[in-house]
């Protein structure tokens, strides 16, 4: 198991109240890909894919009474350093480290290449 840095997860309440303006919740609209419930699997120590879906806004530390950061980027390194990271974010990273691009390599004359120009 990976070890959880994270001190201050050990007192969620499971409220909920962070759910309310986390914009992977209200997109996806489950309980199983919001903030509560990877402050419940956090508290177990249990690093589960669902830390991935998370745009680090922020917004659920800012809402939370108890102020608990979920640290889901720090979760996401322990996740790549045990290798469990997910494919997408394998492929990120190697086009990140060969191209200085996540998307790949840039081909002339596609239209996007003019933002990059
Ligand atoms: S992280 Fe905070 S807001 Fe979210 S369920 Fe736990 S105590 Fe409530
Ligand atoms: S930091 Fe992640 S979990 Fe928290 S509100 Fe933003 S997207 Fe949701």
């Amino acid at each position: 198991m990976i070890e959880n840095k994270n001190q201050t997860v050990v007192n969620c309440n499971l409220c909920g109240i962070c759910n309310l303006n986390c914009p992977i919740y209200s997109v996806l609209q489950k309980e199983s890909a919001g903030p509560r419930f990877k402050a419940f699997l956090a508290k177990k120590k249990e690093h589960k894919d669902v830390f991935w879906l998370c745009t680090n806004c922020g917004a659920c530390l800012q809402d939370c009474p108890a102020r608990i950061d979920l640290c889901c980027l720090e979760i996401r390194r322990q996740m790549v350093a045990a290798g469990k990271e997910l494919p997408a974010n394998k492929s990120m990273r190697a086009n990140f480290q060969k191209f200085n691009n996540p998307l790949g390599e840039l081909k002339k004359g596609k239209k996007f290449t003019k933002y990059y120009t």
